[in-house]
């Protein structure tokens, strides 16, 4: 390991504390509290990489800071353009590992072409661990969580392409992108915090939706939280007995146990949640599906998201073809589900649903130079 890499090792990492645990870090240098929030603002507004970019703060303070903290940065180190606008981000990780995560912004335009919803798909973790058949990330396996600050900095990187490019800021965040957001809880509930502080991106937190396989605990913790975020479910499927062939968290939390978390967020936040569901041919695409799918729906007020799949290589699970897609629909809103289908985005360069993963070479999640 080289000296300096040893000595970062010691300092303390800025973006690994909340707005909270920064201010009594500053305070206990004996900075005034305004100081800490124009350090946050450098950090989560103007996303500064160093001490020195902190204009505001004397020379002395920044060479002080210099000497006993770090500000870790996620950058971009790769990005591609789909034919359809949608853009593929891929973040290089500050650390030993060289880990790198995908981010997708995904732009809606009005006739005249000018930018309407820039909504951007943001990672949670390198890789995954719940193995979702259907999901290239899960392929990979799990190397890491990702710390808040570097959930942040793919937003901030994002909406800077944003003000430059449209000429306003992004509108909308899901965290659907890499890992499951809510095994990484305590980071993915400080980022979106800090997205929607007034000091940060001023986001609100109606525009953010965090999403979730159906970690049931979880559910229920975020309930509490007041942190007035949308909840969305990754369903996928309709009955138990499908739902483990393709999604192995089902074995141990069910359905049932979904619904009585569900129940519970929705009695606690009032707030509907949404469902995803990915649409597979001759797998979860028959009436009877879409049944069972109007059953679920009705546990808490809710939509539905029907998605059409963009084909992964290696999945045998394969889009549902469009004449199974009207028959589905059609059962679904004659059960009065709200039901919106929508086509999974940026498949030339694979950016849709379930297919973000960090692939060979020199873009491998894990660099053998760590
Ligand atoms: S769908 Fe989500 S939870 Fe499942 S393997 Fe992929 S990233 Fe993980």
């Amino acid at each position: 390991m080289k000296k300096e890499e040893y000595t970062d090792v010691q300092k303390a990492d800025l973006k690994n504390f909340t707005k909270d645990e920064l201010s009594d870090y500053l305070g206990s240098l004996g900075l005034a509290s305004y100081r800490a929030d124009q350090v946050f603002q450098w950090l989560y507004q103007k996303g500064a990489a160093s001490f020195e970019e902190m204009t505001n703060l004397s020379k002395d303070l920044r060479a002080q800071l210099s000497e006993i903290a770090t500000i870790k940065k996620a950058v971009e180190y790769n990005r591609q353009e789909s034919k359809d606008g949608t853009i593929k981000f891929l973040f290089q990780l500050d650390d030993l590992n060289s880990y790198k995560v995908e981010a997708v912004l995904i732009p809606d335009f009005f006739d005249d072409g000018e930018a309407n919803r820039l909504t951007v798909c943001v990672s949670s973790q390198v890789g995954c661990m719940f193995g979702c058949s259907f999901c290239a990330t899960g392929k990979m396996g799990y190397f890491r969580n990702l710390t808040h600050g570097e959930i942040v900095d793919q937003v901030q990187a994002i909406n800077e392409l944003c003000e430059e490019r449209f000429g306003k800021k992004i509108t909308n965040i899901v965290y659907m992108g890499m890992g499951e957001p809510l095994h990484n809880y305590k980071a993915v509930v400080e980022s979106a915090r800090i997205i929607s502080d007034p000091l940060s991106l001023e986001l609100s937190p109606r525009r953010i939706t965090i999403s979730t396989v159906g970690l049931t605990k979880q559910i229920k913790k975020l309930a509490d939280e007041d942190l007035g975020t949308k909840l969305a479910i990754s369903l996928h499927a309709a009955n138990d007995e499908k739902r483990n062939t393709i999604m192995p968290i089902n074995e141990s939390l069910n359905l049932e146990k979904l619904e009585e978390a569900v129940k519970i967020y929705f009695k606690k936040t009032e707030q509907p949640v949404t469902y995803e569901y990915l649409l597979f041919d001759e797998f979860n695409d028959t009436p009877d599906d879409a049944r069972k799918l109007a059953k679920i729906a009705r546990w808490v007020p809710s939509k539905v998201n029907i998605i059409m799949y963009n084909n992964v290589s290696g999945v045998t699970l394969k889009r549902a073809r469009e004449e199974r897609l009207d028959l589905f629909m059609r059962e679904l809103i004659s059960h009065n589900v709200t039901a919106t289908v929508r086509q999974s985005r940026g498949d030339d360069i694979d950016a849709g649903c379930g297919q973000l993963a960090i692939r060979e070479g020199s873009e491998r999640g894990k660099s053998m130079a760590g």
